[in-house]
């Protein structure tokens, strides 16, 4: 994993030193001397993670890291203080200005590994899914301010200890701030109550009762429902090749017993801040992939995806030999409902025809809207009477039962004409089977609408209940 790295100290020899250990490890390392430098340098060349020292003169690292984070350029690097500091007020005071994490002076090399490694693990989905995000829509929706975010009321918390003093004394912690926590003293209990559990964030002993924590944390990274949730580490001393061994396999922070109550709730308000940002990001993207391919108004597939899908079905044939049908309709007199009762009306009855297709065809049937008030049904498997069937049975559902528009008092009767075609081989294209379709369509409004009518079979006939078909 290679990555730039940013180190900011006022001591030469310091800056060295940790320069030389990173490039060891083939990270690229920029430099910077002072505060005014390092945040010239951090906006201009945007580094993977900065390493940030204190105590410098004029501007110090807590000004910062706090300037770092209010910037939308920089916001979203991992910021780790160097500090000869170890007192827990500084701690809150720096995770308070954002800082991500502390290493202590001298550096250990463990910890710097470790703890650069996570983040920039931590750091790549973020760009990851900042990337998709400006690909697909707008990230300056997403970039606004946030300002619940900080705020952990009400957030979810799951903590996995089997100490029933640490247990609650966590639980009031956390509580007294708004947030609400569920116990699990074994790790089977744990794993469980996860799954179920929608957590914003885990706070796992190291050591569960005689279970191996980490091995928790483990298959809770690899868990589908639990994967993207945070994991904080608890720690009774500072051990670091176990905590070096949890960053690896995704703890994403920790904490050292005993449990400072400013700290405890500095480092949640981080944790829980960036999961929920990272979730808003996933939820958008899925949106916007969503807003891609469906339509707006009906929520059916829109033309595009439709047109893909029906490529992709008549590609299958080759291998499935197996037919795939095509219905185009279109709504009859359309206009006559839009000019009397209005276009709001109109669209409801799109609303309502969509889902009433909808709901009379099989899983793997696809309705797309193709236009105006036109709709494409693909039927995969469906040969051609069988299309022609089904056809009239939709079109019989939408003419028999009326339609209810608010807030009108009448009912509307609405009718569709059908054209119906199948696809035999994989000679066809989508475009050919759509016109003949459309060419079938065409056919049944000419015919008194309100009818299905086959490219290759005609009109269906009704006969004993049951439908035929003619040739
Ligand atoms: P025909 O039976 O021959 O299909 O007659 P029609 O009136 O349905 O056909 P025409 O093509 O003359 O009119 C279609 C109408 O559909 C005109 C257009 O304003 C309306 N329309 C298209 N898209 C929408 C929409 O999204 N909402 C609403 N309310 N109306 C729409
Ligand atoms: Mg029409
Ligand atoms: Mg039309």
């Amino acid at each position: 994993m290679t990555a730039r790295i940013l180190v900011v100290d006022d001591i030469p020899a310091n800056v060295k030193l940790l320069e030389t250990k990173l490039a060891a490890e083939y990270f690229d390392v920029l430099t910077a001397r002072d505060g005014p430098e390092a945040l010239r340098i951090a906006e201009d060349q945007l580094p993977d993670i900065i390493l940030l020292d204190i105590m410098m003169p004029g501007m110090d690292g807590f000004e910062v890291c706090q300037r770092l984070k209010d910037s939308p350029k920089t916001r979203h690097i991992p910021v780790v203080m160097v500090t000869a500091l170890s007192e827990v007020p500084d701690r809150v005071r720096g995770l308070e200005a954002g800082a991500d994490d502390f290493l202590s002076k001298p550096v250990n090399d463990i910890a710097l590994f470790a703890r650069v490694r996570s983040l920039l693990r931590l750091k790549m989905m973020t760009d990851e899914l900042r990337l998709r995000q400006e690909t697909s829509g707008d990230l300056g929706v997403f970039e606004a301010d946030h300002g619940d975010d900080d705020n952990p009321r009400d957030a979810r918390v799951l903590i996995v200890e089997n100490n029933e003093t640490m247990a609650d004394r966590l639980a009031r912690y956390l509580g007294e701030s708004g947030c609400k926590t569920d116990r699990a003293a074994t790790t089977t209990q744990g794993q469980v109550l996860g799954r179920a559990g929608n957590y914003d964030l885990a706070i796992v002993n190291l050591h569960v009762g005689g279970e191996d924590g980490l091995r928790f944390c483990s298959h809770y990274r690899s868990n589908e429902q639990t994967r993207h949730v945070p994991i904080l580490l608890l720690l009774d001393d500072l051990d670091l090749p176990q905590l070096a061994k949890g960053l690896d396999i995704g703890v994403t922070d920790y904490l050292v017993k005993p449990v400072d109550r400013g700290e405890l709730l500095a480092r949640v308000r981080t944790q829980i801040r960036r999961h929920r940002y990272h979730h808003r990001l996933r939820l958008n993207l899925q949106e916007s992939v969503n807003m891609a391919f469906t339509d707006p108004l009906t929520g059916v597939y829109n033309r595009r995806y439709m047109a893909a899908h029906l490529d992709r079905k008549i590609m299958e044939i080759a291998t499935a030999e197996k037919p795939v049908s095509v219905i185009l309709f279109d709504i009859d007199h359309f206009k006559a409902i839009n000019d009397t009762y209005g276009h709001g009306a109109g669209d409801q009855v799109l609303k309502q025809l969509a889902a009433r297709v909808s709901n009379n065809l099989r899983s793997f049937d696809l309705v797309a809207r193709y236009g105006g008030e036109e709709f494409v049904v693909i039927m995969p498997d469906t040969d051609a009477e069988i299309a022609l069937r089904v056809a009239d049975r939709l079109r019989a559902r939408v003419a028999d039962e009326a339609f209810r528009v608010e807030p009108l008092e009448v009912l509307l009767e609405v009718t569709i004409s059908m054209g119906v075609t199948t696809a035999l081989d994989t000679e066809e294209t989508a475009d050919a089977l759509l016109e003949r379709a459309d060419r079938a369509l065409y056919q049944a409004k000419n015919d008194g609408r309100n009818r299905a009518v086959s490219a290759e079979l005609g009109g269906p006939r009704e006969s004993e209940g049951a439908l035929i078909s003619i040739g």
